[in-house]
């Protein structure tokens, strides 16, 4: 196999250091014996720049990494609503995340896919649509739901918190949005939804009035999830949290929710404004639950973008040499591959061990 890492030198050199120490920590005999037999990484070009370097590293079948015991890694998927400005739910995104899925199957990896009311009516107008969201979970994608709160940028409009909503017309009650989900997949004979992502929660207010009854498992963002290390930008560790609830019923009813985190990819519109959570620090800390200090620790990675980013979009990045934001979502699903770290659905995960008990 052969894996182009495209990331600044000096990051590089660490990268290699700490991949020579895999071998000694190594959780795995054989693995171990194999990798410390042959030589792990080669790298095989290099240029002459003080700077930056681009590196080809190629792994052959006697360098396999070691295979992290512990960690399984998330990537979830938004589907994101129809805003006041923009149209989320379009053919051409849902084209984009028919790539997506299509890349992510030659790699195995499992995605949550996240959707919005306004993505259910995309697919409920189109059969070949309905056929292909079958397919992806029948073959072990997950759907989920996902709302965007009066608290975000671009709200979708459905509220049952009466706050300025930044542009929205009142579309009705989440309930509603969730039930058009929820309608798709039972309409399609998938599994009851029983995640969802809404957001954002802005003053602890969205989430203890607006969450839906049965939906017992959620992604949030990092800083809730952590695993007690402030300075990650990937790794997480589910929490039970208590805070989720509404009063549909006509009192207020509060749920225990399974929660685990996830980073926005440095990709698309983020590209700038999530400028850390880049390809060279997922690799960092891959590395850092695969061979480092967090090798035997119980821990997950949480990644989270957009099915309309997976396009080509020209990309000009300082962190990455790739070309376009396609390339560059092409190397995030390399690497979790190429560093053995199963890419899994958020339930899988939150199932292993939940937290709620
Ligand atoms: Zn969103
Ligand atoms: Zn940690």
């Amino acid at each position: 196999m052969r894996f182009q890492l495209k990331i600044p030198g000096a990051f590089l050199a660490l990268c290699l250091v700490l991949a020579a120490c895999a071998g000694s920590g190594d959780n795995d005999p054989a693995v171990s014996t194999a990798v410390t037999s042959s030589s792990t990484i080669t790298p095989t070009t290099s240029t002459a720049s003080s700077h930056q370097t681009t590196t080809t590293i190629r792994l052959g079948l006697h360098t396999a990494p070691p295979l992290p015991i512990n960690t399984q890694a998330m990537v979830a998927i938004h589907l994101d609503p129809t805003g006041p400005e923009v149209a989320h739910a379009t053919a051409q995104n849902w084209e984009r995340l028919t790539d997506l899925i299509a890349t992510a199957d030659t790699f195995g990896h499992k995605l949550t896919l996240l959707m919005s009311s306004d993505w259910a009516d995309l697919v409920a107008a189109d059969p070949v649509r309905q056929t292909a969201l079958q397919d992806w979970v029948n073959n072990g994608h997950q759907l989920g739901f996902h709302h965007h709160t009066c608290g975000h940028a671009s709200p979708d409009g459905y509220r049952d918190i009466k706050n300025q909503c930044r542009g929205a017309e009142p579309r009705g009650s989440v309930a509603d949005a969730f039930a058009q989900v929820q309608d798709l997949a039972t309409d399609l004979g998938l599994p009851l939804i029983g995640i969802a992502a809404q957001g954002p929660n802005t003053d602890g207010l969205y989430r203890a009035a607006e969450w839906q009854p049965g939906v017992d498992l959620a992604t949030g963002i990092m800083a809730d999830n952590s695993d007690g290390h402030p300075d990650h930008r990937f790794i997480t560790q589910p929490r039970c949290a208590t805070d989720y609830g509404n009063a549909y019923a006509g009192q207020v009813t509060q749920y225990s929710v399974a929660e685990l985190g996830h980073a926005q990819l440095n990709v698309g519109a983020f590209t700038g404004l999530q400028a850390d959570n880049n390809l060279a620090a997922l690799t960092r800390e891959i590395i850092q639950v695969t061979a480092g200090d967090h090798a035997q620790a119980a821990v997950n990675l949480g990644v989270v973008f957009h099915a309309r980013e997976y396009a080509a979009t020209p990309r000009n990045e300082p962190s990455d040499d790739y070309r376009t934001d396609r390339d560059y979502l092409d190397a995030v699903l390399q690497l979790f591959a190429e560093k053995r770290i199963p890419v899994v659905t958020a339930q899988e995960i939150l199932a292993t061990s939940n937290p709620c008990g």
